[in-house]
C-alpha cells in the first residue's frame, strides 16, 4: 500500500550508443512518485526532462534501468498491454497540443474513447462535461484552427482526462501560451490534482511554476541533481520510515481556475442525429496533424477498424469483427501476411474469420500493400513516391494523358505525402482540368484516389 505509484530506477537513455555522436539523455535517474502527488520536473533545455517524462509514459524505452507504474515494469508490457495502459492509466498534454485539425473540438476530446469502443452517447457526454468544466463547451463544434492557443490547450487537457486516467503527464504545457492562458492551464492543473486527485507530472523550465508542485525534481545534464519538497504527500508509513525530512514550505495559494464553467451537461447530445456517424466522419477526414511518431502505437486499434471498413463492405458482422481482431494482430506484427490469410480463410468454429480463400488472399495482400506504402510515406524518398503513384495508377487504372500530367500527378501526391496539402487540396488538384494545371481525373476517380491516399496517410502515423 505504501508503494510508490511510479518508480523510476536508474533510468538511462542513451542515443547512438557507442558512436561518436552518443548522447546520454538520461544518465541514471531514480525517482519515486506517489499517488496524488503534483511533481514538476525542472531544468534547463536539453537536460533530459522530456526524455524522463516519455520514459515514465512508456513511449521511450530505457537503454538501461526500469520504470514501474502501478507495480508493472513498462518494458515488459506487450504492445497490447501498453495500448491498454495508455488508454486507461495515463493522459498526456504537450506543448504543441497535437490536436487533429480536421476533427471538431468535441471529436478531438472523444478520440481516446473511440479507441476503447464506447458508445457514441457515452463518449460525447464525458467529453462535453469536460469542455463545460474548462469553459469551452461553446466551441465544441468548431475546429482547432478556430481556437486560441489557450483554448487549444484546454481541449487537449480535456482529451487527456476523458478516459479518467490516474496519471497526467504534461510536457511544457504552457510553453506556447501567453501568460494569461498559461496561468489558466496552471490553475486547471492545480484543480485536477487537488479536486480530481490526479497524479500530475509536469515538465517545465519556468521557475515561476515551481510553487505549484508538491515536489520539484531538479535536473541537469541527464541527471537528477536535487529534489525540493513543498508539501509532502507520501503515505505516512514511508515518511516515518525515512524520518520526516520534508521542509514543509507553506504558502501555496489556494486559488482555483477562475474561468471554469460549472454547469451540468446539456441534453442536446443524445438527440442530434447528424452526430451518429462520428466514426464515418473520422474515416472521411484527414489525419494530417497526428505527427507525433511516438504516440502512433495508440492508434493501432483505431487503424485496424478503419482499415477494415475501408477494404470491406459485404461480410456478416461476425466475419468482419473476427477479421478486425486479426487485422489488429497484423498491425501489431504478432502475425504475418501468411497467417493472416490462413486465419481469414479458416472456419469460425476453428477460430478463423470464416471467409473464402480468394477473398482472404486478396484482402491480406491489399492490406499488406497499403501498409507498405504507408511505411514509404515516412521515408520521404523518390522510390517511395514512385511506388505509391504507380500503385494508385495501377489499382484505379488511371489513364494519365501525357508525361506532363504524370509529373503533375506525382508532384501532387508528393505534396500530400509531405502533409503540405490536405485531402481537399489533393482532391481539387486531381479534379481540375489539365488545361488549368490539374490532373483532369473524373470526379469519382479523384475521390477514390484521395480515399486511398488518406488510408495510406492514416496508417503511416507510425507505431
Ligand atoms: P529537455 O526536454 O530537457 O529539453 P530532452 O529530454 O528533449 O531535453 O533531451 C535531452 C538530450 O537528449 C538533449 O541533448 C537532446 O538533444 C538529446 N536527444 C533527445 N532526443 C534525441 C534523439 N532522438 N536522438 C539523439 N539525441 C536526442
Ligand atoms: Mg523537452
Amino acid at each position: 500500500m505504501s508503494q510508490a505509484l511510479i518508480s523510476v530506477d536508474q533510468l538511462r537513455v542513451i542515443y547512438n550508443q557507442g558512436k561518436s555522436n552518443e548522447v546520454r539523455s538520461l544518465d541514471g535517474v531514480s525517482v519515486e512518485i506517489y499517488a496524488e502527488e503534483y511533481v514538476i520536473i525542472y531544468g534547463p533545455s536539453g537536460c533530459g526532462k522530456s526524455t524522463l517524462l516519455y520514459g515514465i509514459s512508456g513511449l521511450q524505452a530505457p537503454t538501461y534501468g526500469d520504470v514501474f507504474v502501478d507495480g508493472k515494469n513498462l518494458a515488459k508490457m506487450t504492445k497490447r498491454e501498453k495500448v491498454q495502459f495508455h488508454q486507461t492509466s495515463i493522459g498526456m498534454v504537450f506543448q504543441a497540443f497535437y490536436l487533429i485539425d480536421t476533427l471538431t473540438v468535441l471529436d478531438n476530446v472523444c478520440l481516446p474513447k473511440v479507441f476503447r469502443g464506447e458508445s457514441l452517447v457515452q463518449r460525447q457526454e464525458a467529453a462535453m462535461r469536460l469542455l463545460q468544466r474548462f469553459g469551452i463547451s461553446t466551441q465544441a463544434d468548431r475546429f482547432p484552427s478556430q481556437l486560441s492557443g489557450g483554448q487549444k490547450q484546454r481541449v487537449s487537457i480535456a482529451r487527456a482526462l476523458v478516459n479518467n486516467p490516474k496519471i497526467i503527464l504534461a510536457d511544457e504545457p504552457t510553453g506556447a501560451l501567453d501568460s494569461e492562458s498559461a496561468q489558466n492551464v496552471l490553475d486547471i492543473f492545480k484543480d485536477i490534482n487537488s479536486t480530481d486527485k490526479k497524479t500530475l507530472i509536469m515538465v517545465t523550465h519556468n521557475p515561476e511554476h515551481l510553487v505549484y508542485a508538491d515536489r520539484v525534481i531538479h535536473m541537469k545534464d541527464g541527471k537528477k541533481v536535487r529534489e525540493d519538497i513543498n508539501k509532502d504527500k507520501r503515505p505516512m508509513e514511508i515518511l516515518k520510515k525515512e524520518g520526516d525530512k520534508a521542509g514543509n514550505k507553506e504558502g501555496l495559494q489556494e486559488g482555483v481556475a477562475g474561468a471554469l464553467e460549472t454547469s451540468s451537461p446539456k441534453g442536446e447530445l443524445t438527440d442530434a442525429p447528424e452526430k451518429i456517424s462520428t466514426e464515418l466522419r473520422l474515416l472521411m477526414r484527414t489525419f494530417k496533424d497526428l505527427s507525433l511518431k511516438q504516440v502512433g502505437v495508440l492508434l493501432i486499434p483505431f487503424k485496424a477498424k478503419q482499415l477494415l471498413m475501408h477494404i470491406l463492405s459485404e461480410l456478416t458482422e461476425e466475419q468482419t469483427s473476427s477479421a478486425e481482431s486479426l487485422l489488429k494482430e497484423f498491425l501489431f506484427k504478432n502475425i504475418d501476411n501468411n497467417i493472416l490469410k490462413t486465419k481469414l480463410d479458416l472456419d469460425m468454429e476453428k477460430g478463423g474469420a470464416g471467409w473464402n480463400k480468394l477473398r482472404a488472399i486478396s484482402f491480406a495482400d491489399r492490406a499488406q500493400e497499403i501498409i507498405k506504402h504507408a511505411e514509404g510515406v515516412g521515408k520521404n524518398d523518390e522510390a517511395s513516391l514512385l511506388s505509391v503513384t504507380n500503385y494508385l495508377i495501377r489499382i484505379y487504372h488511371l489513364k494519365l494523358e501525357d508525361d506532363e500530367t504524370l509529373l503533375r500527378f506525382r508532384a501532387f501526391v508528393k505534396l500530400r505525402m509531405e502533409n503540405k496539402i490536405d485531402r481537399f487540396g489533393l482532391q481539387q488538384r486531381l479534379d481540375v482540368p489539365r488545361q488549368l494545371g490539374g490532373v483532369g481525373l473524373y470526379k469519382g476517380t479523384a475521390e477514390k484516389v484521395v480515399r486511398e491516399m488518406e488510408m495510406i496517410m492514416l496508417l503511416s502515423y507510425s507505431a
